[in-house]
């Protein structure tokens, strides 16, 4: 649901303003449909059921995986992909992996969505209908930006989702938005007044590496992204997460952990190791190498933790996404380009 058009529909046909909040506040509490909403008038519900979709999303396809993590596949009304996530931890976390973009326009070189098509910023009701699909079964509390996409270009539509989440039972505090090292998105995010976590993918310490598996490096150099992420720091005072993926032979050599912990302050920063997920292009490092290389990083005093990788056996996994959607865009590409190309 998008909640601005709601706001805009109810004023325009003379409701008192309590309507909009009323019936929003159903929609974030988890609410199947407007007929649920028994305190609105049955005939303005209905009025509404034409005027505001209930979602902008049509779900397409959902799986399941063994460890509890649940993805979604979903189509905008012109045929975009979106994938989210759910992901549940035994802790009674339940974090929602959000996409902001339908495809990527970056082009990471591990990463499965940079390899499909970009289709198109997702709009605020696009991207909170994705967490409002898994409200409707799980008190969701956490959410990372952290789905298809880079959140930072498409900045106000992320905040104004933000703004909407409390709602839905996800603080501020508990929202997290990553990025390639966007710098005036990180800029704009420290401007914010929300308390937003911040999360960098940095997965090359060394700028030449950083530019061969991260085109995005020679627009945004790692330099001057990392003095953003200290400006963002000094603002809001909340540590910055590094993610970094570990790819065997390429970033996860005892010499990348030393470059990593020297660009790295540990007062501001703390590192997410990632196990890389397989998408085709590289191998994982193992688990042993992986750990010498958080042991590198502690030896500096840095915080350094290993993700646990979750869904993998859905392809919900970090840099998965979309891998199932491409194919089937691609094959609709081919199906509507005229016969006789
Ligand atoms: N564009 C933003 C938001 C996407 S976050 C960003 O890049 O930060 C998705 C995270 O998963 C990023 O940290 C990304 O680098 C990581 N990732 C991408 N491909 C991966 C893979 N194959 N295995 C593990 N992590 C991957």
């Amino acid at each position: 649901m998008d909640p601005a058009l709601l706001e805009r529909t109810l004023a325009d046909a003379g409701q008192p303003a309590f309507r909009a909040k009323q019936v929003w506040e159903w929609a974030a509490r988890g609410a199947k449909g407007y007929d649920e909403m028994s305190n609105v008038p049955a005939a303005l519900r209905a009025e509404l059921t034409t005027s505001v979709p209930f979602s902008s999303l049509e779900l397409v396809q959902e799986a399941f995986s063994a460890d509890g993590t649940v993805k979604a596949l979903f189509r905008t009304h012109d045929g975009r992909s979106v994938e989210a996530v759910l992901m549940q931890y035994r802790d009674g976390r339940k974090s929602l992996c959000l996409s902001s973009q339908s495809g990527c326009p970056l082009t990471c070189t591990f990463c499965a969505t940079g390899a499909m098509k970009f289709g198109r910023n997702l709009t605020a009701g696009e991207i909170l209908d994705q967490a409002l699909h898994f409200r409707r079964e799980h008190d969701v509390n956490h959410v990372v930006f952290m789905g298809m996409g880079e959140p930072m270009m498409n900045l106000p539509n992320v905040l104004e989702t933000c703004r909407r989440l409390p709602a839905v039972g996800v603080t501020h505090r508990r929202t997290a938005v990553s990025t390639v090292g966007w710098i005036p998105g990180i800029d704009a995010l420290a401007a914010e007044d929300m308390p937003i976590r911040l999360a960098l993918s940095l997965h090359a310490a060394d700028e030449e590496l950083r530019s061969q598996i991260m085109p995005v490096n020679d627009r945004y150099p790692l330099s001057e992204v990392l003095a953003a992420c200290d400006r963002f720091y000094e603002a809001k005072k909340r540590q910055v997460f590094i993610e970094y993926v570990m790819l065997r032979d390429v970033n996860d050599g005892a010499v990348h952990a030393r470059q990593l912990a020297d660009v790295l302050d540990p007062k501001i920063y703390k590192v997410n190791l990632i196990p890389y997920n397989p998408t085709g292009m590289y191998d994982g490092s193992p688990r042993a190498v992986i750990e010498r290389f958080k042991a590198v990083l502690e030896e500096h005093g840095l915080r350094a933790t290993v993700r646990m990788t979750m869904g993998r056996d859905i392809d919900a996994a970090c840099g998965q996404l979309a891998a199932k959607a491409a194919v089937a865009e691609t094959a609709e590409d081919a199906e509507a380009a005229p016969a006789t190309s």
